[in-house]
């Protein structure tokens, strides 16, 4: 019943509108959890817990999910980053700081809230964000027909959205298409590397099923250690990181990053021929 009043007044009041309510009401909420364990590298807060996150069906731990299973410390308190999202700014201030530091056009698919407004805050980012649904996105687009020409964006970031999709392939290749030669994305799922191969089931639509074998009701596959070599044949140059791996353990619990997690850096060279959309 929460969940159906918090929809429909997502659906009827502006982002804009409820958006600083909501803040200002996490913010008193979170002084609850203030302490020196964790730290978001959002909002600064520190606090001796964060929020939990993530599902519970057997597969997800069965399979060793990475990315979708139950987290203990998965959100910020204050700010609610999730902790793919604080992953994706620790990475791109460590190790893609070349983003900051030209003229860039980005585009930020089903933009996570926090995320967006960082990549907002650079005057020399041009940025964009889509989604089909999302009230926070700048314009309603569907990935498997972006409506941008090719080479458009110098930069994307696409975290957790394409196990939701069921031509891929097809969105991937259309990511592909709009990224400028020399231009990288971030391409992040939750993914499983118990298994050698991606477990996909289009026949598969019932909420309950899904949950069942893929791990959560909306999702139309569970990725396997063939996700790289997904990428690589709609012509991506694809190197997973492992970012997370590189920093000392103490960083990984201190931000709430998941252990394992492998950052997808796939990047359009410019000797990469043309795909037809
Ligand atoms: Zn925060």
């Amino acid at each position: 019943m929460q969940a159906y009043i918090k929809k429909i007044i997502k659906k009827s009041i502006p982002y804009k509108v409820y958006s600083p309510i909501l803040y200002s009401y996490r913010y008193v909420k979170s002084i609850a959890y203030i302490g020196k364990e964790f730290e978001c590298p959002f909002c600064r807060g520190r606090f001796d817990k964060l929020l939990p996150g993530g599902y519970t069906f057997p597969v997800l731990r069965e399979k060793n999910v990475i990315g979708a299973g139950y987290r203990l410390n998965a959100a910020c308190p204050r700010c609610f980053s999730a902790d793919r999202e604080r992953l994706i700014l620790l990475f791109l201030k460590e190790k893609k700081q070349d983003i900051f530091l030209k003229k860039i056009r980005l585009l930020h698919v089903a933009p996570e809230a926090r995320l967006s407004v960082f990549l907002k805050s650079h005057d020399n980012i041009d940025y964009l964000s889509a989604d089909l649904d999302s009230p926070l996105a700048d314009i309603k687009m569907d990935i498997t027909n972006i409506v941008f020409k090719d080479g458009a964006f110098d930069f994307i970031i696409c975290n957790h959205v394409l196990e939701h999709i069921p031509d891929d392939t097809r969105a991937m290749s259309e990511i592909f298409r709009v990224l400028k030669p020399g231009g990288s994305a971030i391409l992040q799922v939750p993914i499983s590397y118990s298994i050698p191969h991606t477990i996909e089931d289009l026949s598969i639509t019932d909420p309950k099923d899904r949950e069942k074998v893929f791990g959560q009701d909306n999702h139309v596959r569970l990725y396997g250690r063939d996700y790289k070599k997904r990428l690589e044949q709609v012509g991506f140059t694809v190197i997973a990181d492992n970012f997370i791996g590189e920093l000392a353990r103490q960083d990984i619990h201190k931000y709430g990053l998941i252990e394992g997690e492998l950052i997808y850096l796939c990047s359009k060279n410019h000797s990469s021929p043309a795909l037809s959309n």
